[in-house]
């Protein structure tokens, strides 16, 4: 253990503090609409941890399974019941080193203005289970499907 990466990651005001250790299972891209709305940007980068490689302190506010700072409305990493999803942009280092995307969600709903990225797979919708190629066997327990509310 003595040997992980630690990432540090906090909200704008500094209120909320956290920390992941060692290489993430995975990170993505999703243009969905409610990642949209959330970041108000035009996608949201993250990466996906097991939840007991992460830890936090600070108090958070949580809507729809997603989580923000009350003092700076910042995004916050959503814990599930197995993994934790970190937006890669509460991450303290800019930019980061070795969280490339290797998936992008809802693609329909990406701006005409980006591009797909080259090595990324490509998903209609979620993320789907049958996706096994990289050896990720992980059951979808996580906080990352997207399914739009409505
Ligand atoms: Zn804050
Ligand atoms: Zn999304």
């Amino acid at each position: 253990m003595s040997n992980d990466i630690i990432r540090s990651g906090s909200c704008l005001c500094g209120g909320v503090q956290f920390r992941v250790t060692g290489e993430p299972l995975r990170v993505g891209l999703c243009h969905c609409k409610d990642c949209r709305k959330t970041s108000g940007s035009a996608y949201q980068a993250f990466a996906i941890w097991q939840r007991q490689a992460f830890e936090s302190e600070g108090i958070t506010n949580t809507y729809a399974e997603r989580s923000f700072c009350p003092t700076c409305g910042s995004r916050l990493p959503s814990v599930g019941e197995d993994e934790v999803e970190v937006m890669i942009g509460s991450l303290d280092v800019a930019p980061t080193e070795g969280l490339e995307p290797s998936y992008e969600l809802w693609v329909g709903r990406r701006e005409h203005w980006l591009h797909p990225l080259p090595e990324a797979r490509q998903f209609e919708h979620d993320r789907t289970v049958d996706d096994s190629a990289t050896g990720d066997g992980e059951p979808e327990a996580g906080p990352e499907p997207h399914p739009e509310s409505a």
